[in-house]
């Protein structure tokens, strides 16, 4: 076969698989626009498992005409300033979410900016967009999916149950709340319960937060992590010794605001506790790394669930060195002093 230059709506379509895996991935990149837009309030409804339907809505700071029929392009950001990708303060910046779920999907966005009298909605389905047209609606933005992957059997097949995907997004909106203490988060199940876990703000806002999400007990059964080592924060709760579970899913993790999954981290949690917990329990923890942009590479996969440390030993140490010293001034002393 000859080469030839694919079409846009498959390159597209293409890209999209690797940024909106499954109706998870989907909240995850919408729930991080809201935020990026300055978001007090952010209401997200789904339902069958987010395939039939997933909508978001926040009070944040709305798009204009121009920039709404931009964002849907790929490739297209208002998060990178100049070309520069060292120094990163937004959970966005590839410009690839909305155009990769408009190449899957029925995509609708509504938005209207605080200093606009009327908003503005436009609609892509697979890849095609439609003009702008007017709309009331209050300040933010409101982000609708449906029938994702309807144009995508292949992708429609690898999913599991209703149910699992919609545990997923349970998941999902749960890392991000976390993260994002100061938001208010509301999230419509499909099972009909909604969980609505209000703004906090002030000193005890993380904790409140946590408490909220993983359950009062966990606060009552962990220890607070405040330390700064080397120009790395550590903040966040990690489970007494006796409060553990039979795998690391209840360890929860973020980079600079950001979730992500690193066995680096998962690594030092298990030697941090190795004189206190059987090899085969794993205990709670919410834990909160702080780093230099530059220091920390989120640019190695498309979702930025995972990232490398430029120094991942000093990164373990300092996790350990956190949780050793809370435990300890919680009476828990370790027999060895644990190895950086
Ligand atoms: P990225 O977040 O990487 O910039 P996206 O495709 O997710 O790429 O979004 C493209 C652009 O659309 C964003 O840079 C932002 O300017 C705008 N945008 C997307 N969602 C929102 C939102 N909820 N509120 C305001 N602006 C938004
Ligand atoms: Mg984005």
């Amino acid at each position: 076969m000859p080469i030839r230059q694919l079409p846009e709506d498959l390159i597209n379509r293409i890209a999209a698989g690797e940024v909106v895996e499954r109706p998870a991935s989907v909240v995850k990149e919408l729930v991080e626009n809201a935020i990026d837009a300055g978001a007090s309030r952010v209401h997200i409804t789904t339902a069958g498992g987010g395939q039939s339907l997933i909508r978001i809505e926040d009070d944040g700071i709305g798009m204009d005409e121009a920039d709404l029929v931009l964002s849907v392009e790929r490739h297209a950001t208002s998060k990178l300033a100049d070309d520069g990708l060292e120094d990163i303060r937004t959970l966005g910046f590839r410009g690839e979410a909305l155009a990769s779920i408009g190449a899957v999907a029925e995509l609708g966005i509504a938005s209207r900016r605080a200093e606009d009298t009327s908003g503005l909605r436009i609609a892509v389905k697979h890849g095609a967009k439609s003009r702008p047209v007017p709309l009331a609606m209050n300040r933010g933005t409101i982000v609708e999916v449906r029938e994702l992957f309807g144009n995508v059997p292949a992708r429609r097949k690898f999913l599991k149950t209703e149910r699992s995907e919609a545990g997923a997004i349970t998941d999902m909106v749960k890392r991000l709340a976390m993260a994002n203490p100061h938001v208010q988060f509301v999230l419509e199940g499909a099972d009909r319960t909604t969980s609505n876990w209000p703004g906090r703000e002030g000193d005890g806002a993380l904790r409140a937060r946590l408490g909220d999400v993983m359950g009062g007990d966990f606060g009552d059964n962990a220890v607070p992590l405040a330390t700064m080592r080397h120009g790395m924060v550590v903040t966040g709760l990690a489970g007494l010794p006796t409060y553990t579970r039979a795998n690391s899913l209840s360890q929860y993790f973020f980079v600079n605001g950001r979730a992500v999954r690193d066995k680096v981290l998962v690594g030092a949690i298990r030697a941090a506790y190795a004189d206190f917990v059987f090899r085969d329990r794993f205990p709670v923890a919410a834990i909160f790394l702080a780093v230099d942009p530059a220091d920390v590479d989120v640019n190695v996969h498309p979702t930025k669930a995972e990232l490398r440390f430029r120094d991942p030993g000093a990164v373990r140490g300092a996790l350990i060195r956190a949780i050793t010293e809370a435990l300890d001034a919680a009476g828990h002393r370790a027999a060895s002093t644990v190895a950086e």
